[in-house]
């Protein structure tokens, strides 16, 4: 009669009866504690790799080369620009990522950006094509429209309202999200330096507010937006991971800098450095954000600054033809779906962006223009038997009511 052996869990090393559960490996048996035990170690080990992974995918965070190859594919020109935004954007999520996952890290500071250049440059399309390649809620604000606490026009907080919005009132979205200041120089304070802007010591009141929502603050959120009522429930939302880029064309800022720099009239300054005085913002700094009449304070928020350059003739030409959304793409698009295949010669495009330049408007001039020769095409075209329909300087001119030769 073969001998009754006692097995042992050799995990635990109870003894364990042969008709109780366990689990029979080559050289070794596990108990049904030990089974239980070792099933939710893997479980919970399981949890946590998907939240982290969730966590990784909160957002897309692309290398600064990426981000900027990709910013190509919608923004022409603005190198530098792209550059920076890449930089800094990247740092930005890498801090929010780190933060998540390592409570020591060192402290990165936030690195907010101020975009300067002249209206159509392309500020409010970078920064939403940025939001979008990230996956991030975007929204944006006009600076304009906001007062003082108690005056009447809306608080600085429903901004992020909108935020909220745009993040389908999910708040740890939200608080990841992009902030999009428009006209922040029509907020400036008027000074000597700035005769042309109009706004009076108020604006500085507004300066203030919106420092509180930089600075990284809980911040009390009507749901709705605008004023607040005492019955309306609040959501809190915290700022410190929210990405601010303000944009602004301020007006005269080349005679700002250029009298900061102190240029003489052939480009040198007084350290005898050549300057490009047909470009001078590229030198733009805090000092002259300070000098145009933001407070120092809110110029100490953006670390980051940089300027959209105007845009000439072969930009234009460019922005008409190139980027993924180009408008001549989407007309070309539009025509496909009634069968008919759509061209503009050469001589329409240069028509098309001269017309541009002559409305001072940058890149958004362009919409005006096409909508304006293409909207009898657009009416007549789709009922016409025509399958090839070219347009050419003589029917763009004619439509803008002018001669074409
Ligand atoms: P800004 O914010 O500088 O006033 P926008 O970014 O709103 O100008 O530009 C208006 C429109 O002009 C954009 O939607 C885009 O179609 C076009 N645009 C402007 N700048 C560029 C650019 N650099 N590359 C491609 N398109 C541009």
């Amino acid at each position: 009669m073969p001998r009754k052996e006692t097995l042992f869990c050799s995990f635990c090393g109870r003894p364990i009866k042969r008709n109780e559960f366990h689990v029979n490996g080559i050289d070794a048996l596990m108990c049904d504690e030990c089974c239980e035990t070792v099933s939710n170690i893997v479980r919970e080990n399981h949890i946590h790799a998907e939240k982290n992974k969730k966590r990784e995918l909160k957002f897309k965070l692309l290398k600064p080369i990426e981000i900027k190859e990709k910013l190509d594919e919608y923004v022409i020109g603005q190198e530098e620009a792209k550059k920076v935004i890449a930089v800094a954007v990247y740092n930005h999520y890498k801090r929010l990522l780190h933060a998540a996952q390592d409570n020591n890290d060192v402290e990165l500071e936030k690195s907010n950006i101020m975009l300067v250049g002249e209206t159509g440059t392309g500020k409010t399309l970078l920064a939403r094509t940025i939001a979008r390649l990230l996956d991030v809620p975007f929204c944006i604000a006009d600076a304009t429209v906001f007062t003082e606490a108690g005056y009447v026009g809306e608080d600085v907080e429903s901004i992020l309202s909108r935020l909220l919005q745009a993040a389908d009132y999910n708040v740890e979205k939200a608080e990841c999200g992009i902030v999009f200041i428009d006209e922040i120089d029509k907020i400036a304070r008027k000074g000597a330096d700035n005769p042309s802007i109009t706004r009076d010591v108020s604006g500085e009141g507004v300066q203030q507010a919106m420092l509180k929502l930089l600075e990284g603050a809980t911040v009390n959120v009507p749901p709705e937006g605008g004023r607040k009522h005492p019955e309306q429930k609040f959501i809190v939302v915290n700022t410190q991971n929210i990405l601010f880029i303000a944009s602004g064309a301020f007006n005269q800022m080349d005679k700002i800098i250029a009298e900061r720099l102190n240029t003489n009239r052939i480009g040198y300054n007084q350290e005898n450095r050549v300057l490009d005085k047909n470009n001078m913002m590229q030198y733009i700094t805090a000092q002259d954000l300070k000098n145009f009449g933001l407070i120092p304070e809110l110029c100490g928020r953006f670390p980051m600054i940089t300027y959209l350059s105007s845009l000439d003739k072969d930009a234009l030409k460019r922005i008409l033809l190139e980027p993924k959304n180009a408008l001549i793409k989407q007309y070309e698009r539009l025509f496909i779906f009634d069968g008919i295949e759509l061209t503009f010669t050469e001589d329409a495009i240069d028509y098309i962006v001269d017309k541009t330049i002559s409305l001072k408007l940058g890149a958004r001039g362009l919409r005006s223009i096409m909508e304006r020769i293409m909207t009898n095409a657009m009416y007549e075209f789709p009922s016409s038997k025509q399958k090839k329909i070219e347009i050419d300087k003589k029917y763009a001119a004619g439509q803008m009511g002018e001669k074409g030769d």
